[in-house]
């Protein structure tokens, strides 16, 4: 890989860090992910800046800070079923792949799912499955998940999401509309109680579909 990238990848992790990232495991999945193969070509030269930058379609690949405090909020141990809703680039997918056992994740724009799955194909990351449709229902066929990542805000917690949770399993995601969104952690208690966290103020692209907007 270019030197250059190797560098800037470099710097990148060091701001993680000076940001409180300190989760080894974390850190190690941002070296590992080459996050420029991910990026359209206009903005290749600031895929190491944490920045969101525009996917097309009008979506946007996350700030890298953004999806370390959510792979954070998951804490994946390496054995996992994930459920990623809204693949987009597939970047924050790869990095899943790094840090699950398996991850599940759904895109409804065609052409970003199939971007997504010629980047995750050719870093031949084989516990990746994708699908192209509504996440906000979520993936009933797979279910349970041990954790959810939803990368879109909807405007409440879909019912149906919790419910493909597995004990103990976490559901992160963004809720709210354009003026304002907290980012959530719903886990579901083994006693069976649903507990809720507001982890963060967000700004996330709307989540589309039947329990989205
Ligand atoms: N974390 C990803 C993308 C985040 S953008 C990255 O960093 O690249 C959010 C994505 O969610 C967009 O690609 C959007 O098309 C997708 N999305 C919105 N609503 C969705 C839904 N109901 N089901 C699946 N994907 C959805």
């Amino acid at each position: 890989m270019n030197q250059a990238y190797r560098r800037d990848r470099r710097r990148l992790i060091e701001a993680l860090q000076a940001g409180g990232v300190n989760d080894l495991a974390i850190l190690h999945a941002f070296d590992a992910i080459p996050r420029h193969l991910f990026v359209p070509d206009a903005v290749r030269h600031r895929s190491y800046e944490d920045v969101a930058l525009p996917l097309g379609y009008g979506q946007t690949i996350s700030r890298p800070g953004a999806h370390a405090l959510h792979l954070g909020l998951a804490g994946l141990s390496g054995e996992e079923r994930v459920l990623e809703i809204g693949t987009g680039s597939g970047y924050q997918t790869a990095l899943l792949s790094q840090l699950a056992g398996h991850v599940y994740s759904v895109e409804t724009v065609t052409e970003l799912a199939d971007l997504a799955a010629e980047r995750l194909g050719q870093l031949g990351l084989a516990n990746v499955t994708l699908r192209v449709g509504d996440g906000s229902t979520g993936w009933p066929e797979e279910a349970p998940f041990d954790v959810i990542l939803c990368g879109a805000a909807a405007p409440r917690v879909p019912a149906a999401l919790v419910h493909q949770l597995s004990a103990g399993g976490r559901l992160i995601i963004p809720v709210g509309d354009d003026e304002g969104q907290e980012l959530l952690r719903v886990t579901l208690e083994h006693d069976g109680s649903l507990r809720e966290e507001t982890v963060d103020v967000a700004r996330f692209v709307p989540l589309k579909g039947e329990q989205g907007w």
